[in-house]
């Protein structure tokens, strides 16, 4: 049984409903906020967009003609009767009694004395700035009824406070309820602004003390085995490589070498630029624990990915006695039984593989070290179920997305950071342009040049919701108009993430080994994938993307010692692009990407898990989240008996174990 039915006036189908918003319970209720306000001001009937304010007169008329309905009646506004006319909004006319007063907007035509409506809402606005919550729907819901079952919600419950009363005289918050009201139901701009603060600090506050929560607890519970480094038989490895090291690849290695040897656990962070060569230390360091008898295990964020990995130190280790593999989502059950037996038993030594490593049925042998690669795909949440695997093993993180240096020490809080600054040398800049729709032939010009020296071209396909089947459309086209422009010179493949993984290993395997010469691809290569024959990026309607999410995608290319380009296709936003143009350095991307505070989020993609926040914006709130990791951590410095307080908390905050 739901919370949600004691609230009188909500009832089971409405619960349905709200479910779909993903509202379970009161407290989801009543911060189901607001994704944007609409603010109504009465004009002039003969302003160029009109608002206006009248009495239904007639009752309405419906037509229809074809796909169209319309809806006609007679409307007094300011002693005057006109006829309004509005379409496809059919729906409407059971709520269009005679005699209410409504709100009209749209545009008057003084000749024919008739007003067009583009909207109508069904109430009187009065004379005053009328501010209206929109909120995001599913059907069957209006933002009049999510308003009014949130308001019935607010009018008899109880809200809980998670901000403590120390911090709210701090800031002199407005009582919780007070401030759920106004932003449920703003009356001016200067209260619902203060209102938003509150909340935005609130969810802030609870996501840092759970940082702050976790940064304890690893100190606490940071006993872990000390390992042996045989720097002899590593170096011999590192000279099978088939190029030397990096200084920050070496120094990076120097610091978790020491945070193996040492008895405290490690929990280290390695940031580094697309192509700095994460994976190899990661590797390396995957070897150091097998010659200590440690099982070890990488998890990568998507399944091109894990496999990409699992190709790569197979042929690394081909003349060692490695037992290595791999467990994705797609592994059929009968092979993953075998592979999680032998697990246990201890019989793998390194193991690649997606989140699916985090399944609890998962156990092993003796786990010493778990890496996850592109850490800001997960949440803080798999951060602490990773560290609870096995027996306290060491965890190292590899994150391809530099963030700037205040934002990194307060999201990863937790971690010690280690950085890969200085690219593989013999590397050349990626030489990026922007290119307008029109110019599509210089895009292809620029694709012929790269072909005919027998190098790849990726191109990617505006979607960003692979669920949207009209987005894959974007695919076919841009591969029939390639088609046209290459006739069968060169062999095109298809990416996206509505393939099955076999479909896709084929298409990543044909690309590597340069039987696809042109790769159309959805965003699903935007992270990690390593194809160093590839020399050219095209990115259509590059402005729909974040720079973080742009820059990741330029970085397949340039992976080799020749020249690579990079070509944003875009109409719009130019500007913000050029930002790209100028830099090939993503630790500056990001400060820009930062500061401009644009759409989108910090990283270019929707978060996963415990980053989602429903009202506070990680990029866009940064100087709250600041002073809510402060807070929190003045917090949890207090007495101990608040510390059951901050337990329960957290825990509604979302579970930590
Ligand atoms: P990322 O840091 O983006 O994960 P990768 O680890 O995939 O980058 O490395 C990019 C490419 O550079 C790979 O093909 C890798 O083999 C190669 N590479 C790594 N380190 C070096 C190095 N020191 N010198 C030359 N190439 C290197
Ligand atoms: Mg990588």
């Amino acid at each position: 049984m739901s919370e949600l039915e004691f609230i009188k006036g909500i009832g089971k189908a409405t619960i349905d409903k709200l479910n779909k918003l993903e509202i379970y319970s009161v407290d989801d209720l009543i911060t189901y906020y607001p994704f944007r306000y609409e603010v109504l001001k009465k004009t002039s009937l003969n302003d160029e967009h009109s608002v206006i304010t009248g009495t239904i007169e007639t009752i309405p008329t419906l037509n229809y003609f074809r796909r169209i309905n319309k809806l006609s009646f007679k409307l007094e506004t300011d002693n005057k009767l006109i006829n309004v006319v509005i379409f496809n909004r059919g729906f409407l006319k059971e709520h269009l009694i005679v005699g209410k007063i409504i709100t009209l907007i749209g545009k008057y035509e003084q000749e024919k004395n008739m007003f067009t409506a583009s909207d109508i809402k069904l109430i009187d606005i009065g004379d005053s700035t009328h501010i209206m919550p929109i909120y995001h729907k599913v059907k069957g819901l209006t933002d009049k009824n999510i308003n009014k079952y949130i308001n019935l919600a607010l009018e008899r419950e109880y809200v809980i406070d998670y901000i403590p009363d120390k911090i709210i005289d701090k800031y002199k918050f407005l009582p919780k309820k007070e401030s759920l009201n106004l932003i449920h139901n703003p009356s001016n701009n200067v209260k619902l602004k203060e209102a938003l603060i509150r909340s935005k600090y609130e969810e802030l506050f609870l996501f840092m003390l759970k940082i702050n929560e976790l940064k304890n607890k690893n100190s606490i519970n940071n006993i872990g085995y000390s390992k042996e480094i045989d720097l002899e038989k590593i170096n011999k490895f590192i000279d099978t490589l088939p190029f030397t090291l990096t200084e920050d690849q070496f120094k990076t290695l120097d610091e978790i070498f020491d945070d193996l040897k040492s008895s405290e656990r490690m929990n280290r962070l390695v940031q580094g630029d697309v192509g700095s060569g994460k994976t190899i230390v990661a590797i390396i360091s995957m070897y150091a624990m097998h010659l200590n008898n440690y099982q070890s295990a990488l998890m990568a964020p998507t399944e091109i990915l894990a496999h990409q990995h699992y190709e790569n130190m197979i042929n690394l280790f081909k003349d060692y006695d490695i037992n290595i593999k791999e467990i994705l989502g797609s592994t059929p059950k009968k092979d993953k039984e075998i592979i999680k037996e032998e697990l246990k038993q201890g019989k793998i030594d390194m193991i690649i593989g997606t989140h699916a490593l985090l399944e609890e049925t998962i156990e092993f042998n003796n786990l010493g070290l778990i890496i996850t690669d592109e850490q800001h795909r997960f949440g803080v949440n798999q951060r602490s179920s990773l560290r609870n695997k096995g027996n306290m093993p060491d965890v190292l993180y590899l994150s391809a997305t530099p963030i700037p240096r205040t934002y990194a020490l307060t999201i990863y809080g937790d971690m010690d950071v280690s950085s890969i600054k200085t690219m593989p040398g013999g590397r050349l800049d990626v030489i990026t342009s922007i290119k307008k729709t029109k110019e599509i032939k210089d895009v292809l010009d620029m694709m012929s040049k790269e072909l005919s020296c027998n190098h790849q071209v990726y191109v990617i396909a505006p979607l960003i919701e692979e669920s949207d089947k009209s987005d894959l459309d974007s695919v076919y086209e841009i591969e029939a108009n390639m088609k046209k422009a290459f006739k069968d010179k060169y062999n095109i493949g298809i990416l996206h993430g509505k393939l099955t993984n076999e479909e896709k290993d084929i298409v990543m395997d044909k690309f590597k080994n340069n039987d696809i010469q042109i790769l159309i691809s959805t965003t699903v290569v935007e992270v990690g994938v390593d194809v160093a024959n590839a020399t050219l990026m095209v990115i259509y309607d590059a402005y729909r993307f974040g720079l973080s999410a742009l820059h990741q995608l330029r970085g397949r290319v340039g992976r080799n010692n020749i020249q690579s380009y990079c070509v944003l296709i875009s109409d719009r936003e130019t500007e913000r692009l050029n930002v790209l143009v100028n830099t090939n350095d993503g630790f500056k991307v990001s400060e820009e990407d930062f500061k401009m505070r644009g759409s989108g989020d910090l990283f270019g993609y929707r978060q996963s898990g415990d980053m989602v926040f429903n009202i506070a914006d990680l990029k866009k709130d940064f100087d709250i989240l600041l002073k809510a990791r402060d807070d929190s951590m003045e917090f949890l410095k207090l007495d101990d008996t608040k510390y059951d307080y901050i337990k329960g908390l957290i825990y509604k905050a979302g579970n930590l174990d």
